[in-house]
């Protein structure tokens, strides 16, 4: 029995991949390994989207080739084996023996099985894009915990120009709801008690008819879960319904990423964002309107090509306003194959980038003390995640409704309970806080 073992890089639809490449392999007779150095076979389940992670994937394969002396076959999948399929198919000092995209797991076998000497030449490889495979006929090994994932959607018809994602995923495609909720019961059952509905745009999920807000109210129909998340949305597929399914549903965490990008017109219109300044922050309004304490988080690309220091201003200006309790803030860096790379130079200085992007830093750091110094002396509800928390194993660490990090003392608790506890201490990153009873749940 050949031994297979997996290294995963980039989003977490990557990680949800990986469950479902192990769970395909699991199902063809291959044993699954944790020890990379035991393995017959490597798989590195890629990300694109950045050009560090490409960068890592590309040592990481000189590296295991090194180590074992031709002993082990190695494979590439997810984004770059669609994005970068000439470069890994053609190099002939990459050491690789095939590659496969993301909707092609299903294919892994066979593909192992030509390189095996069944048929085909090495370097082989499989990266057709899909217009229906959403796997919904395969369940993910999930690593069991609190927490299960699970893809809704695949795909994305967005095409943001920075964004690799519509080419290496392919077009938006849904998962029925009943299948999706025959999966939420399979885990429940298994003991989960959240949920993280999973898609590349996941709010524009639809299916015969049906869209987000349906699929919201249909899991939150399944009893033994307790929370109901979901990432990642964009901000032109919110309509009020959906608002209010996420503001009302009391099963549904009242939390929303909701990317930003850029905050100025220009740059959002360079971005094909297809919303403006305004149009966000009125969608901001309506969010707090209906919920005030929705806690809100976004992302942010500074030094988009030709963002000048005045149309920067106009995402700080955001920042101020809206006041995001997190955000993931990045430089933008080209990516091959995309419209921006194409069409626009990358002509921000690297200096400014990293200018723009401390200075938003900053501020995120601000709000988000400021944000979670409010919550001192509330109590609120949380769901026990980790045993041990990095620092001290007399702790024990869970999240709110509003997906903060919330540290108590270890206690004789449980991961899964559900407690209320009064929050004591707050940094930008974590609450900290006290026991006030033990939920029933
Ligand atoms: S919405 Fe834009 S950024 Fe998100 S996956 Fe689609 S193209 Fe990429």
């Amino acid at each position: 029995m050949k031994k297979v073992f997996i290294e995963t890089y980039g989003c977490q639809m990557n990680v949800y991949d990986t469950e479902i490449v192990k769970s395909v392999l699991g199902r063809s007779g291959y044993q699954l390994t944790d020890q990379e150095a035991e393995a017959d076979i490597v798989l590195l389940n890629t990300c694109s989207v950045r050009d560090n992670a490409n960068r890592k994937v590309y040592s990481r394969i000189h590296q295991i080739r090194k180590g074992r002396k031709g002993k082990v076959q190695i494979g590439v999948l997810g984004c770059m084996a669609t994005n970068f399929r000439k470069q890994l198919l053609e190099n002939p000092k990459l050491p690789i023996d095939f590659i496969a995209g993301p909707d092609s797991y299903k294919r892994l076998p066979q593909l192992l099985d030509d390189l095996n000497g069944n048929g085909k030449e090495a370097r082989n490889f499989d990266v057709t894009l899909s217009e229906f495979e959403t796997y919904s006929d395969v369940y993910p090994a999930q690593g069991g915990g609190v927490n299960a994932w699970i893809a809704v959607m695949r795909g994305c018809d967005n095409f943001c120009t920075f964004c690799v994602v519509p080419y290496t995923r392919g077009r938006e495609r849904s998962r029925s709801p009943e299948n999706v909720a025959d999966e939420v019961k399979r885990l429940a059952q298994q003991g989960y008690r959240q949920v993280t509905l999973l898609g590349q745009n996941v709010n524009s999920y639809r299916y015969e008819g049906r869209d987000f807000a349906d699929l919201l109210e249909e899991v939150s129909e399944v009893p033994e879960i307790a929370r109901i998340r979901f990432t990642s949305p964009h901000p032109k597929d919110f309509p009020r319904r959906l608002l209010r399914v996420i503001a009302e549903n009391p099963k549904v965490c009242k939390q929303i990423h909701l990317p930003l990008q850029a905050g100025n017109d220009r740059v959002l219109e360079m971005m094909n964002r297809t919303y403006t300044r305004k149009e966000y922050l009125d969608l901001v309004d309506e969010i707090r309107a209906l919920c005030p304490a929705m806690v809100l988080s976004t992302d942010i690309i500074v030094g988009f090509p030709t963002e000048t220091a005045a149309e920067f201003e106009d995402t700080v200006r955001i920042m101020e306003a809206v006041e995001y309790d997190s955000a993931f803030i990045f430089k933008y860096s080209e990516r091959p194959h995309t419209i921006a790379q194409r069409k626009f130079p990358d002509d921000v200085p690297e200096e400014v980038k990293t200018e723009r992007i401390v200075h938003l830093n900053e501020i995120q750091k601000r709000h988000s003390y400021q944000k979670n110094l409010a919550h001192i002396g509330q109590v609120h509800e949380i769901l026990l995640e980790e045993e041990n928390t990095k620092k001290s194993a007399d702790e024990f660490q869970g999240r709110n409704d509003g997906n903060k990090i919330v540290i108590i003392p270890r206690g004789s608790y449980r991961k899964g309970q559900f407690l209320n506890v009064k929050i004591t201490d707050a940094t930008p990153h974590v609450l900290r806080g006290e026991v006030t009873e033990v939920l029933e749940k």
